[in-house]
């Protein structure tokens, strides 16, 4: 055991892979007193047993930066460390056995390109002349990554751990971290244990990076780490007389992933229903450890297999091997602060791809620690997106039964979980199911996200072209856009501010001006302070000392947080009272005769215009509406205390009949605010999206003295804007978009839409994306020809900076 330290900057508590990668960069970026402990010896958790795929392409741009860096890094880590990391740049092919998947991965080709991945679409011969040893039958199409590589997990991991200390890293093996103790929101010092040897280390941060004990360990430190390992099954043959090396191989359809090494093959399996393990926790003396064979469950996986790869049949088994591996909710990993303290970090849960997750994930979270803020939107990972209650193991034991099966699932666009399901329901949930309503999940929310006709199926059928709810959306927007819709907002997150200081708060944490009258509602953002967006909400002041501040469900958490972490000594006290209220969205040109028909308040201009919230009767209840609108019509959003939430949609829903009101879902309003060009938080604005540039800046008010980021928006007001988002509409009414599609500026590939979906008033596939434009004015800008590729296609796309639908706002003042 290394000499301890008795107190260090920071002690990262786990040396596998992910730990090893966040002591090298932090060390690296120059930071003194790094302290790895593991319990064990470096790699033996779940590190020494991975496959060593290491692939550059994820679902988005800033994962695929990460992945691609692990790729570029594990490539010089040999030089640097001088530890062989058996790293090659042996590229990778994926083929699909349907036309469907096929148009997933073409679609994934140009994704890739647009993030500046080197990738080619494949004929079938074309894969078989890659890879002769493959049985084509069935195969449709593949596309190939020729820099994706593979590696050898447990040295990458040995090799970033000999960088780490090569660089002042302490790294200790067989010392285990029994206890963190804290005061309030800070850790202060850990306790450990070492060959029956005891210490304690005070520190000014930890890092979880414990993989599957990253759940007991975050319990620990007081922070919720939502994860639960998982079997995963690969075998690896004899080896095999004239086998070389090959690019790695995935056939998604059969579950199944196939490497090349040293002349055996690997195969490995991604199936359906995975196995949950270690419900009652890990046994004490896991190390190196493999779980039972379980050759049943593996057996599809390879009768599959031994068709696709025949040799396979002839070849003896030398491996069946059986390993956990850790798995989180949403199939992302954690990353960052954790919400519940003020200096414990994480790194934890990869879901099968933590080796070549690591090189990047080590970057972007010691850029974030050392400089104390993200260094680029990190959304997709970042801890704070989990919910209080996703900590629940017996949720996570059912829910991880899902997630390891859907790494290699058809990603049909709007697909939804199918297990661990109902959990947050809206006082309207049984309204809504009663009615048709087709449930979506959301931060363990239920939310119809569209309604079913009499006769119809009220499930999804999935599909990459137009699927069974694509009319229902279409006639919901259609009630909306000329008569009156009705849907479900309560989830809303809703957060009260109050106190002595709550409008110096306001004016310091938000960019709008929040001295308003009571009754006024403030469309906001909270920025940092380069000018990028932390949170998009909507603030209403209650009473001379209380605001309330709407938030996306999905944000709840992570803008509660930024504001207490930005608390300082302002004197409010911040609360969540989401579950409180339920809230329904009336909008549309009839929403107004609508409410005059339940409600003897007066709905018109004078008394409640666009911006402002007033307190109603309603029925025989009462209600708090606001007068907003997110899909761009006259409308209201009805706040209501939950106990008469039930009465309140039956006496709008009884109304409404009279008039054709429908019922809508959240595609509806999806496809309604992209028509309008409403921006939508964590796709088209994130931390790292300049609020003038997200064309934002009519909600900053930099006449206001002092609030955070008001520096970044001046200067860049004095500087220009580097890009802008702009609003694409297909020429061609057929193609779908979804987003990530890339942009074609006169035949060049210039960015990738944020958001994408179907404007069905306006008759054809909508989006939007950010496009650079240094130094150039508006209209060079839009001079341009733009083309959205789709699938390899390039369709013409019309292009301008104000919403395609009702640019000058004149249906919402009505
Ligand atoms: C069969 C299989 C194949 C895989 N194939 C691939 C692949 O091809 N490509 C890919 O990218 N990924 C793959 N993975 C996933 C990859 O192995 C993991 O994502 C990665 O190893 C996770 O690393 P980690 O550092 O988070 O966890 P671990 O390696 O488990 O490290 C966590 C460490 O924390 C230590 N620890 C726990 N509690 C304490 C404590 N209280 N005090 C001190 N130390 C503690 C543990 O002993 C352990 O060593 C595969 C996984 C499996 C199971």
């Amino acid at each position: 055991m290394a000499t301890l330290p008795n107190h260090a900057r920071v002690v990262i508590i786990g040396g596998g892979v992910i730990g090893c990668s966040v002591a090298y960069h932090l060390a690296k970026l120059g930071w003194k007193d790094v302290v790895l402990l593991e319990r064990k010896q470096l790699t033996s958790g779940t590190t020494w047993h991975a496959a060593g795929l290491i692939a550059q392409l994820r679902a988005t741009a800033n994962m695929t930066k990460l992945a691609k860096y692990s790729q570029e890094l594990y490539g010089n880590l040999e030089e640097e460390t001088g530890v062989a990391t058996g790293f090659k740049r042996v590229g990778s092919i994926t083929v699909a056995l349907t036309e469907e998947r096929k148009e997933e991965i073409f679609r994934q080709a140009g994704m890739a390109r647009a993030f500046g991945v080197a990738v080619e679409e494949i004929s079938p011969d074309e894969v078989k002349a890659r890879y002769e040893h493959l049985n084509i039958d069935g195969v449709k199409a593949g596309v190939y990554l020729p820099l994706d590589g593979q590696g050898d997990p447990a040295n990458i991991a040995l090799a970033l751990a000999k960088g780490a200390r090569m660089n002042g890293a302490v790294v200790a093996e067989r010392t285990k971290v029994t206890k963190i103790n804290k005061s309030g929101r800070r850790v202060q010092s850990v306790a450990w244990e070492a060959n029956g040897e005891t210490g304690t280390m005070t520190c000014d941060m930890i890092v979880n990076c414990a993989g599957m004990w990253g759940h007991e360990v975050g319990r620990m430190a007081g922070v919720n780490v939502p994860l639960h390992a998982c079997e995963h099954f690969y075998i690896v043959t004899e080896a095999i007389k004239g086998l070389t090396q090959m690019p790695v191989l995935r056939v998604p359809d059969e579950c199944a992933y196939y490497k090349e090494d040293a002349g055996k093959m690997l195969l490995g399996a991604f199936e359906p229903n995975a196995k949950p393990w270690a419900m009652k926790g890990i046994p004490e003396d896991f190390e190196f450890d493999q779980l039972p064979e379980d050759f049943d469950h593996f057996e599809p996986i390879l009768e599959a297999a031994v068709e696709r790869m025949p040799m396979l049949a002839e070849a003896g088994i030398h491996t069946f091997f059986n390993g956990p591996e850790s798995f989180t909710p949403d199939d992302a990993y954690h990353l960052g602060l954790a919400p519940e303290m003020d200096n414990v970090w994480v790194a934890a849960g990869f879901n099968s791809i933590g080796i070549q997750s690591a090189g990047g994930a080590g970057m972007a979270l010691s850029q974030w620690m050392d400089a104390g803020q993200k260094p680029f939107d990190l959304g997709d990972v970042d801890i704070s997106r989990m919910q209080p209650f996703q900590g629940n193991k017996t949720y996570l034991f059912e829910r991880s039964k899902e997630t390891l099966g859907l790494l290699y699932a058809d990603h049909y666009p709007y697909r939804q979980k199918a297990t661990a399901r109902g959990i947050r329901r809206t006082p309207f949930h049984q309204h809504l199911l009663e009615n048709g309503g087709v449930m979506g999940e959301l931060a363990g929310w239920e939310r119809a996200n569209w309604f079913a006709d009499e006769g119809q199926n009220p499930a999804y059928e999935y599909s990459w072209k137009r699927q069974n709810f694509f009319g229902n959306v279409a006639r919901e927007l259609a009630a909306v856009r000329t008569n009156v819709g009705m849907y479900d907002m309560s989830s809303f997150g809703k957060i009260r501010v109050e106190g002595h200081d709550a409008m110096a708060f306001m004016n310091y944490i938000g960019g709008g001006d929040y001295d308003v009258a009571v009754g006024k509602i403030v469309y906001t953002q909270f920025l940092n302070n380069r000018g990028g967006i932390e949170a998009d909400v909507t603030v209403t002041r209650l009473s001379e000392t209380c605001y309330l501040v709407v938030t996306p469900a999905a944000t709840r958490l992570a803008d509660q947080v930024w504001m207490q972490r930005n608390q300082g000594d302002f004197n409010v006290v911040i609360t969540d009272v989401t579950a409180g209220e339920g809230v329904l969205a009336v909008m549309g040109p009839n929403s107004r005769k609508l409410l005059e028909s339940v409600s003897p308040a007066d709905f018109s201009n004078n008394t409640n215009p666009f911006g402002t919230a007033q307190e109603i009767e309603i029925g025989m209840g009462l209600a708090r509406v606001h007068r907003v609108t997110y899909v761009g019509e006259l409308g209201w959003e009805i706040y209501m205390s939950s106990d008469m939430a039930g009465h309140v949609f039956e006496t709008l829903h009884a109304a409404g009949r009279d008039i054709g009101m429908k019922l809508c879902g959240m595609h509806m309003m999806d496809a309604a605010r992209m028509e309008k060009g409403f921006r939508h938080f964590g796709h088209d604005i994130t931390c790292e999206d300049h609020v003038l540039e997200a064309g934002l800046g009519f909600a900053v008010k930099t006449d206001k003295p002092d609030f955070i980021g008001r520096d970044a928006v001046l200067r860049k007001r004095d500087e220009g804007l580097s890009q802008r988002l702009v609003q694409f509409k297909l020429t061609d009414p057929e193609p779908l978009l979804y987003h990530n599609e890339p942009i074609v500026r006169d035949g060049a590939t210039v960015g990738f839409l944020s958001s994408g979906g179907y404007g069905h008033h306006l008759g054809a596939a909508i989006g939007m994306g950010y496009v650079p434009c240094k130094g150039e004015t508006v209209a060079d800008l839009l001079a341009s020809s733009f083309e959205i590729d789709v699938m390899g296609t390039r369709v013409k796309a019309e292009a301008q900076l104000k919403p395609f639908y009702d640019p000058k706002s004149e249906r919402v003042k009505v």
